[in-house]
């Protein structure tokens, strides 16, 4: 069976296929490459149904679109929906994860904590829709470490390490990051409701 991935973000792409390959073989996840719509939601769940309604009405196949981002807890939950271009609308990867260091710069580890959320909608022709939703828990890095991921990853300490020894995201293999990421997570929701298709 088909399903239609609604991301141009190579990484997801990858991220996804290798989360499918472990979870659902059979599953053959395609990127979706027709007109992107105005992701003009508010939250990451109207913006990854947006994604998702758009990729299956211009393919006829059931879609999957994930909308994650970072959210700061002292920043109230930002950057959010607005994690992309948190430093302007030039999606700079590396100016957004500057400014927001620059921003919590006096801000001590017991303030830092952060989660990345990962919202995946699944729509299907036939109009079902199901929203799931991943988080991992962690705390902002003082400075960014590791060439590894994407985004935000180089600044973002996961919890659950073993204390002295703690490294971001960025540090991680690609496979330490698949075994516990907020995009697994939400694909471990998704699993029985792809079961049923
Ligand atoms: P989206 O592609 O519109 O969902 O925007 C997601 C943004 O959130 C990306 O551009 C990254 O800045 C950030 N983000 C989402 N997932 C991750 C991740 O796994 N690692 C690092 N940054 C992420």
């Amino acid at each position: 069976m088909r399903i239609v991935l609604a991301t141009h973000n190579p990484h997801k792409v990858a991220e996804f296929q290798q989360i499918v390959a472990k979870t659902r073989p059979d599953l053959e996840v395609v990127a979706y490459d027709g007109p992107e719509p105005v992701e003009d939601g508010v939250t990451f769940a109207e913006n990854a149904l947006i994604k998702a309604r758009a990729a299956s009405a211009h393919t006829g196949l059931a879609a999957l679109a994930d909308d994650s981002g970072i959210c700061v807890d002292v920043l109230g939950g930002s950057p959010g929906v607005f994690s992309a271009y948190w430093a302007g609308q030039r999606k700079d990867a590396a100016a957004n994860l500057e400014l927001l260091l620059d921003q919590l710069r006096d801000i001590a580890d017991p303030h830092r904590a952060a989660h990345f959320n990962s919202t995946i909608a699944l729509v299907t022709p036939d109009g079902q829709e199901h929203v799931v939703v991943g988080n991992w828990p962690g705390r902002l890095a003082h400075q960014a470490s590791g060439g590894g991921g994407f985004g935000y990853d180089p600044i973002f300490i996961p919890d659950g390490q073993q204390a002295g020894a703690e490294r971001t995201v960025g540090d991680f293999t690609a496979e330490e990051k698949q075994a516990q990421s907020h995009r697994a997570r939400a694909f471990a929701e998704l699993v029985p409701l792809l079961v049923g298709l």
